[in-house]
């Protein structure tokens, strides 16, 4: 991984950036984080790592969440583990990952808890405190959960340290929904035995074997993995021009958004004017590969196959 720094941080925090992002790189063969991810975008940045480039800016939220860690690193107590990587050898492979805290169980000193810090957004903090945290998240802490099973940590409780970054006081006394605080705290349910089990080996099993395929051949990327909107069906005037920026034609009011194309044929089946209608597909756009979030687009055949072209 190539590094810039185009908004000229300071060399010092620059490097710090850096420092922090390789840690996470190196260790292992594969991370947690990596492992509940598309291994067509993990081993694809690898594979061309050395043609990839990241602005350290873009990094900073994650370098202030590992600070963040740090300073609370320092005020645990002597009993609870912080920030300490973890190494779990499973079918050949190292398998790290850093849980945040892990604190002594007040009712069983035996026993841990597993803590995580998470720097979002708002809207997530909201879908979370409302009994959904992100799928990821939970697959994150519930793989920790499985590696220390097996390192002979016993976890009693997932607690998930949620941060909203874009909270404003203004809206919490506006909305109704809003959450009155900047952050909060979600337990995640621990998986039983067999479910753990389960999704931890195929995960393994699908990088082991995803690392013996050429680049083209890479299991594709889901819906889920590509960020991806779902697709769409509007009612347009069969005569009417496509524009040039979307190459979609102009909707009908209130008719450009069905999720079922049947929906809007639906639609078009009660109009006077059915014989100048007709049904025209909008493909969802797939955020991580489209906006950049994605380091491996260029050389991701399933993005500049069927992602890319936009019409
Ligand atoms: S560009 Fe999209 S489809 Fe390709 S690896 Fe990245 S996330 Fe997956």
């Amino acid at each position: 991984m190539n590094y810039t720094n185009r908004t000229g941080l300071s060399d010092s925090i620059a490097s710090a950036v850096k420092a922090f992002a390789q840690d996470y790189d190196k260790v292992g063969d594969y991370s947690v984080t990596t492992l509940i991810d598309s291994p067509r975008s993990k081993l694809l940045t690898e594979r061309h790592g050395d043609k990839v480039t990241e602005d350290v800016s873009d990094l900073l939220w994650s370098f202030f969440g590992n600070m963040g860690h740090l300073i609370a690193e320092r005020n645990t107590d002597a009993s609870s583990i912080a920030e300490r990587r973890f190494i779990y050898k499973h079918k050949g492979k190292q398998i790290s990952f850093k849980p945040d805290l892990l604190e002594r169980d007040p009712e069983d000193f035996n026993s841990f808890q597993l803590n995580d810090f998470k720097f979002t957004s708002v809207y997530v903090l909201k879908s979370a405190l409302n009994g959904t945290p992100k799928v990821e998240w939970v697959r994150q802490m519930n793989f920790y959960v499985w590696c220390l099973n097996k390192l002979g940590f016993n976890i009693t409780k997932i607690k998930l340290h949620i941060i909203a970054r874009d909270w404003r006081m203004s809206e919490s006394k506006r909305e109704i929904n809003y959450p009155a605080q900047a952050c909060g705290v979600v337990e995640v349910p621990i998986w039983d035995k067999d479910k753990a089990d389960k999704y931890c080996n195929e995960r393994i099993d699908l990088y082991i074997e995803s690392e013996k395929l050429d680049d083209d051949d890479l299991p594709k990327c889901s819906e889920e993995e590509r960020w991806a909107d779902p697709n769409r069906w509007a009612v347009v005037k069969k005569d009417s021009k496509a524009s040039n920026i979307t190459g979609y034609r102009k909707a009908l009011p209130k008719a450009n958004s069905f999720m079922l194309r049947s929906d809007a044929q639906q639609f078009i089946s009660k109009r006077k004017d059915k014989d100048n209608l007709e049904v025209e597909f909008r493909k969802g756009e797939s955020r991580r590969c489209s906006n950049g979030y994605c380091k491996a687009a260029q050389w991701c055949n399933q993005f500049n196959q069927d992602i890319a072209p936009a019409f």
